[in-house]
């Protein structure tokens, strides 16, 4: 199917794709691309092509900040309770196209309907937490110490917003942006990334059915994305980066944000130690293993990656988490039955396949998994490893995937330095009965979130973020998340 070649009649055209048929979302308009170009999306679980979108170019970067800066006003102005209520109502919106949406985002994602199910839940809940935070944005007042002078800090939109976002999570990474930024009462584009842009293009319109003005939010697809969001970070009236991606891209976005000096967030890699003591109850661990593991198959930023298990009980929780690892139903994301979807690309599978064999060469043993599966699709299976060297590749980098490295430690001490001992500091998993260990072993983990005797971190009102090069700034939050998309004013005043 080709978003331009759609049928009107709903069974045809199940996910609605023909309501954002004819190009990028910008101005409150779908408009096609400058160019002639077009970006395919292929369904992970079975090659095909499933879709085609506009392939934006610079001139399109430059309506899109025009679009944006004309519609700045009158959104900065709009009274806060209209824009809570606005957001609301896209909250409600998702709510109730959720299926849709979940469907759409397991077929270009490939992630299980389950994972895809929580996606929309959590996506949504941006709107929901910052349609309430939306009107409780306050300023500061106080008495300067030498007294007499006042200081006044007012919170401002920071201005144009830049978004850009992964195909990990089509519909959260970009709500997670857009709510706030809304909400502190700032307009945006959203470049989605090009293989999951019809997530981005499905919640255009229902923005735009919720109230969006438009020009708010704007929505392109590009396969230049380096020089297109470089046009639009050129503009002077842009004036916020928030990028969710690999560290190697925000690195490269930082240098090009520098050129204008504008306020950047940065939400990168990981590559999250999952720490299990002796004293822990083994199947909670083993529970919480499957989530920080095998949510999104492995695709997810805060995955599991390194996974140390103390001596006295190594043995026994391999032997558990390899039965509940091994029976996982590998299957299309669409199939209601999937447990494991399919790898996001061919290139995503390969470089699977080079861990697991560089790691394998350096001695370490599959207990189940650990090669390819035959046929279509881009499919991996669930894979635990023992005896893993640290020095694998699999342990410095983000495995991305269905694969579980175990390693054994002995003492606290070390577990900490080895949990430490990498450039990222995302998230962190703690399994013990033992609080005062777990809260110092948290106190002493380098990573920006950690998840206590939990498998899962993620909540919109929760600050997230990383620390080291995993990332700058936090989204959600109490005021972490708007805070990102504000400005402090200060007025010196006295009386
Ligand atoms: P990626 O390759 O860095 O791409 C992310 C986005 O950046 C995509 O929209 C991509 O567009 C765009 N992009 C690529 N090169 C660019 C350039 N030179 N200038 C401007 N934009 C550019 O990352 P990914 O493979 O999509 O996502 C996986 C990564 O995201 C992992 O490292 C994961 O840990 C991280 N992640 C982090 C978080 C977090 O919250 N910390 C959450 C989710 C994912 P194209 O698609 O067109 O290339």
């Amino acid at each position: 199917m080709n978003v331009n070649q759609h049928s009107s009649h709903p069974d045809h055209d199940p996910f609605g794709l023909s309501a954002f048929s004819d190009g990028l979302y910008i101005g409150g308009a779908w408009r096609p691309a400058a160019g002639e170009g077009r970006i395919e999306v292929i369904d992970p679980s079975t090659e095909a092509i499933i879709a085609a979108v506009p392939d934006a170019t610079l001139a399109d970067a430059a309506a899109a900040v025009e679009a944006a800066a004309s519609a700045a006003e009158s959104w900065r102005e709009t009274p806060p309770r209209k824009r809570s209520e606005i957001l609301r109502r896209c909250f409600e919106l998702m709510v109730e196209r959720s299926e849709m949406l979940a469907g759409l985002i397991s077929l270009e994602n490939g992630k299980a309907l389950r994972d895809a199910r929580g996606e929309v839940a959590y996506a949504a809940e941006f709107f929901r937490w910052n349609a309430e935070e939306a009107v409780r944005i306050s300023g500061e007042f106080g008495i300067a110490p030498a007294g007499g002078n006042r200081i006044v800090v007012d919170y401002q939109p920071i201005g144009i917003c830049v978004l850009i976002t992964p195909w990990n999570f089509p519909a959260a990474m970009a709500t997670r942006k857009i709510a706030p930024a809304l909400a502190a009462g700032c307009t945006v584009i959203l470049k989605p990334a090009s293989e999951t842009p019809l997530t981005a293009y499905a919640l255009a319109a229902l923005y735009e059915e919720a109230g969006v003005p438009p020009g708010v939010v704007n929505v392109m697809t590009t396969s230049t994305p380096g020089p297109v969001i470089a046009e639009m970070l050129g503009d002077p009236r842009v004036r916020k980066l928030s990028f969710t991606g690999s560290t190697g891209v925000g690195r490269t976005l930082l240098a090009e944000a520098a050129k204008n000096v504008i306020s950047c967030s940065m939400e990168l890699g990981g590559n999250a130690p999952f720490i299990v003591f002796d004293d822990a109850d083994i199947d909670a661990a083993i529970e919480g293993l499957m989530v920080a593991k095998m949510r999104n198959a492995g695709e997810a930023c805060t995955a599991a990656n390194r996974i140390y298990v103390q001596s006295g009980i190594h043995g026994a929780f391999a032997e558990k988490f390899t039965r509940r690892m091994a029976a996982l139903r590998v299957g299309p994301g669409v199939d209601p039955d999937t447990e494991c979807g399919p790898m996001i690309t061919r290139k995503a599978v390969e470089k699977i396949e080079r861990l697991v064999a560089d790691a394998i060469s350096r001695g370490a043993r599959p207990l189940c998994g650990g090669r390819t599966l035959a046929g279509g699709g881009f499919f991996y299976p669930p894979t635990v490893l023992v005896d893993v060297p640290p020095a694998s590749d699999m342990g410095c980098e983000e495995i991305f995937g269905p694969v579980a490295p175990l390693y054994r430690f002995e003492t606290e001490a070390e577990v900490i330095a080895a949990a430490n001992d990498t450039e990222y500091g995302l998230a962190a998993y703690i399994y013990t009965r033992d609080i005062g260990r777990g809260m110092r072993v948290a106190s002493k983990v380098e990573a920006g979130m950690i998840a206590l005797n939990r498998g899962l971190v993620s909540d919109p009102a929760a600050p997230f973020g990383g620390v080291k090069q995993s990332g700058l700034g936090r989204e959600g939050g109490q005021h972490h998340g708007i805070a990102e998309f504000m400005e402090a004013k200060y007025i010196a005043t006295s009386f």
